[in-house]
């Protein structure tokens, strides 16, 4: 997998998925050995792969609905 970046902390950038409505995608960092896991495809859910992703980190390979539109949609923050 060719990373985005790699950071000190051993964490790699990759790109979520591209929002449907205003079509930014959104940047995730996570341990490189997690990616991985995730981009090989893995049976475990995103929770057990990422434990350290906040809700919106997640929608972000879900849905790739971002913040701003999900306010805009939805007309609240996300909660877990
Ligand atoms: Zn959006």
């Amino acid at each position: 997998m060719a990373w985005l970046h790699r950071n000190e902390e051993g964490k790699v950038m990759f790109r979520g998925l591209p929002c449907p409505y205003c079509h930014k995608s959104a940047y995730l960092w996570a341990f490189e050995k997690d990616a991985d896991e995730y981009f090989q495809g893995s049976e475990r859910s995103l929770g057990e792969i990422f434990p350290y992703f906040s809700v919106s980190e997640k929608e972000a390979l879900i849905t790739g609905i971002c913040d701003e539109c999900w306010k805009k949609i939805f007309g609240q923050q996300k909660s877990s």
